[in-house]
């Protein structure tokens, strides 16, 4: 199994950076995490969109699926063209009807509603969804892939589901927003108690994103006190699991 980051930037893409996406690849399969803001340009360095075999939109939060929308219209305008490009399969929590309208059209999508404990199958890859506290609906996802399991925190505060979503997972790619604890409780993360949970929870490897890259040193100081092989994940980077 391999990750590739192609955003980790909280709320806003640095210059030259993007928000939340990241390609995991396994059993022959591409499965794409979110599509925040800015990762296009650096996807598609890497991959024709129409290779991906299944999206994954973790919360409808911009920072998390805003470049999802150009991903339909370059799809749909090949497809126009003549190109035969199948559905690709979108997980994603329920849509408001503005965004059911833009996305539900034209067959670029096949969409899947997640909800708590919602699981699906792309050929050997398996995944399962964890409800999460958020501002809004959001979930984890644990991917099961060539005997290893990733798991995924989208955006989280702390909660029940924190520890659900990580359990046992070989690696935990978590938010890590705050330096320090304030509003971790119903909101965001920060990088002690991504931390704290990947060695409560037995993960062998934790990657950090989500983060805000003027405060990458504290961040690392802080979680390697709990995860002494922490990794805070870099642009463009491919981490093998
Ligand atoms: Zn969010």
């Amino acid at each position: 199994m391999e990750l590739t980051v192609f955003g980790n930037n909280a709320t806003c893409p640095e210059a030259d950076g993007a928000c939340a996406c990241y390609l995991v690849e396994a059993a022959g399969k591409k499965i794409l995490l979110d599509m925040g803001n800015g990762s296009l340009t650096k996807l598609r360095k890497k991959i024709d969109l129409a290779e991906l075999d299944l999206i994954v939109i973790s919360h409808l939060h911009f920072d998390h699926f805003g470049d999802l929308f150009c991903a339909k219209y370059h799809l749909e305008t090949r497809k126009a063209y003549g190109e035969d490009i199948p559905p690709i399969p979108l997980l994603i929590p329920a849509l408001p009807q503005w965004a059911e309208t833009e996305l539900c059209t034209n067959d670029v999508f096949e969409v899947h509603t997640i909800t708590d404990g919602f699981r699906f199958e792309a050929g050997d890859v398996k995944l399962e969804f964890v409800e999460m506290v958020h501002l809004i609906e959001s979930y984890g996802v644990r991917i099961t892939a060539e005997g290893k399991t990733l798991a995924y925190s989208g955006d989280t505060g702390i909660c029940k589901g924190l520890y659900t979503v990580s359990a046992g997972a070989d690696a935990f790619l978590c938010e890590a927003t705050f330096a320090d604890g304030k509003a971790e409780e119903g909101h965001h993360l920060s990088a002690q108690t991504a931390a704290a949970t990947a060695r409560d929870a037995g993960n062998s490897h934790l990657f950090l994103t989500h983060y805000h890259p003027d405060q990458s040193r504290m961040l690392l100081t802080a979680a390697m006190r709990f995860f002494p092989d922490t990794v805070l994940t870099q642009m463009e980077e491919t981490y093998h699991l």
